[in-house]
Order: C-alpha cells, then structure tokens, then sequence
C-alpha cells in the first residue's frame, strides 16, 4: 500500500505527506508555542477563530531555556522563562484554545485547505495557517561534538549548567546568548572560558560589560575551536586555535555552544519564500508569505530582532490578519 503521495512543489524537491493518515479540519491552525504562537492563539480564540496549537518538540519554545527575562513588558521584577510561558499558555487556553502536544513533522501548502502532518501520523487541514515554529541552536559542526553531545557538550547553560558545579567549562560565542550562558555557568562554575573568534564581542553594551565584570569569567578573544577532547566518561579539554596559528589546550569539563539560531522552517520550504538561510519571507511590514492563508511569526521570520515582546508582537498580527483573511473567504 502506498503511504505517501508526491505533492506539487515549488522546488526540486518532492516532500512527501501521508495519504491515509486521520484527519482533522480546523479552522486556524497554529503551529509553535512560543511567544509568537501563543499571541497569535489568544487574539485568535478571542475572535471566536476556535484556533487548534500544536506545541511541537520544546512547548514554550526557547524561552523556556533562559532564565530571567527582564525585559518583557508587564513583568516589573523580572520572570522566569518558563514561567513567563506557562502564563501565555493559560491566558491562551483561557480563551478557548486548544493547545496539543505534538510536532509538525511535514505540510502540504500546495492546495487550499492547508495540510500539515502531526508526528507523521496525523492531517490537520486549516482553513489558514500560522507558522511560529521559531528557531533552534545552531553547533559547530565538528565531530568530537557531536560524539559529546550529552556528554559534556551542550547548546544550553541553564539546563545542563547544574551538571557542572565547581567544574571548569567553556562557552562559545561572542553574541548576546553567549555572555548570558557565561554569566549564568559563572554562579555554579569554578571558572568560565568565552571563546570568541574575533577580537571583540557581538553582545549588547550590558551584557559585555557584565561579562567583563565577572572575575570567574575569561573572555579568549580570536580563539577558534579545533577540536573537543574527552574519553569514555565525557569532555576532558578543548583544543583551541589562535588567530596567530598557535595551538592551546584548556581542561574543562563542559563545552557550551552559543553561535546563534536556524529557523525551523524546513517542512515548509518546497512552498514559501525564504532567504538563503531558511528565514521565511513575509510582506514587509505584515506577517503574510506569499501563500494566501498562510501567516509566519516569531523567531522563523525575524533574523533581526528575535526578542519574545517582538515575537508576541507579530503573534498579533498573524491572528489579526488572519481574521481578515477568513472574513474574505467562503470555505
Ligand atoms: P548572534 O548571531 O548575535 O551571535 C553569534 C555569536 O556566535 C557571534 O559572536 C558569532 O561570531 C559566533 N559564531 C557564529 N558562528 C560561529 C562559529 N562557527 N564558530 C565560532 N563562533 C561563531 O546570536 P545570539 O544567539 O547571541 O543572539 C541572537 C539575537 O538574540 C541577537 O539579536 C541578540 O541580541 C538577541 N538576544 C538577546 C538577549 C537579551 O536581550 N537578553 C539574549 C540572547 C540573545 P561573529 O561575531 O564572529 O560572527
């Protein structure tokens, strides 16, 4: 029996989406639950829109990796990220959402209704859709990281920091993401090295100087990774080059990577406009792709600003046009 039937598609490429899996239509689908999906669900269920989320593989998305979030309106003394979530969640389901587990695993934008595959075993067809599948971590790409990945090597300080309590680690990268894991691992860690590949830090002003301040932190300026060493029990050490060619090794035990982001936008790809990179593509100024119907917000449209109040922000604007969309459709 023939599980997969190919679809009409923008590029080479053929994705492949079940044909007898269960199906369900709904009339808005809303796929990531971070803080652009869930405004996008609250202004969605308040327009009486019954709109379904599915929260994917990290409900909550990345914030609920940070720690403090200080600089969300509303919270005057600072949240939590996973707090700060688990509020957007309920105000979501408040009004009427129906929030699920499960991850978009494929989709068919080449035909109204839109279908999008859950855990490869179920068709949502939505009469619109809005992608807020944000953004995940990017790695290195060398091998001795992926060998300790989980053995030492981790894209994420404030799960995995604990693990290293008094222990000497490292953090890599030079943006805002990187001096905020470096100065969460500096509270439990012996000693924090920044390996940062150019001879200055991409971080905000604050941050840098947070970084700077902190005496268990040492910033190795045009240092690149070589490779991270270890043995049956984990990371050992890091290999570093300098921009002089010189070789140095450092003993530690963690290596933290914090290079930046990739959009989650592969699934979508064969259909919508994306730049080279993989950020969707929407109308200047809207949250609208070049498919009707189909609205993208948060983190998987913005390489610039990817804040969770300018996520939110766009969350609105997809539920917002998405209404007017449905208002000028007879399904
Ligand atoms: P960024 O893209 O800003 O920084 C990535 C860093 O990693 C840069 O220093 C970059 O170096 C380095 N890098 C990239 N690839 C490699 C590589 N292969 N090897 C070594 N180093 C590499 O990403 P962030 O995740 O830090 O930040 C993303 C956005 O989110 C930014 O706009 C930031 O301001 C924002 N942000 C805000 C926070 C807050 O306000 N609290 C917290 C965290 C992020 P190079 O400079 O050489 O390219």
């Amino acid at each position: 029996m023939e599980l997969f039937k190919p679809l009409e598609t923008k590029g080479e490429e053929i994705k492949k989406v079940k044909t007898d899996a269960p199906s369900e239509h709904v009339r808005v689908l809303i796929v990531g639950s971070g803080p652009a999906g869930y405004t996008a669900a609250i202004y969605a269920a308040r327009a009486n829109l019954n709109p379904v989320l599915y929260e994917g593989l990290q409900p909550g998305g990345q914030l609920t990796t940070t720690t403090e979030v200080d600089n969300f309106p509303g919270y005057p003394d600072g949240v939590t990220g996973p707090v700060m979530m688990e509020d957007l969640k309920g105000q979501a389901v408040r009004f009427g959402t129906d929030v699920r587990f499960g991850m978009a695993t494929a989709a068919d934008l080449s035909k109204e209704p839109y279908s999008v595959t859950i855990d490869d075993d179920k068709v949502i067809t939505a009469d619109a859709l809005i992608i807020a599948t944000g953004a995940t971590a990017k790695y290195l790409g060398l091998e001795s990281e992926e060998k300790f990945k989980g053995q030492g090597v981790s894209a994420c300080a404030t799960c995995d920091g604990f693990f290293y309590k008094g222990q000497d680690v490292a953090v890599v990268g030079g943006g805002d993401t990187a001096c905020e894991e470096a100065t969460y691992l500096s509270g439990i860690c012996n000693k924090v090295y920044m390996i940062v590949r150019k001879p200055y830090l991409r971080a905000s002003k604050a941050m840098q100087d947070r970084v700077m301040s902190t005496k268990n932190i040492e910033v190795l300026f045009e240092h690149s990774t070589k490779e991270i060493l270890g043995d049956s029990n984990g990371v050992t050490g890091v290999s570093l080059k300098k921009e002089s060619g010189e070789e140095v090794k450092v003993d530690i035990t963690g290596f933290f990577v914090a290079i930046g982001h990739q959009p989650n936008s592969d699934i979508f790809k064969d259909f919508i406009d994306m730049d080279e990179t993989g950020y969707i593509q929407t109308q200047p100024g809207t949250p609208k792709t070049n498919i009707p119907g189909v609205f993208a917000c948060g983190d998987v449209q913005d390489k610039h600003y990817r804040q969770a109040v300018t996520a939110a922000g766009t969350g609105c604007m997809a539920a917002l046009d998405a209404e007017r969309y449905l208002g000028t459709r007879i399904f």
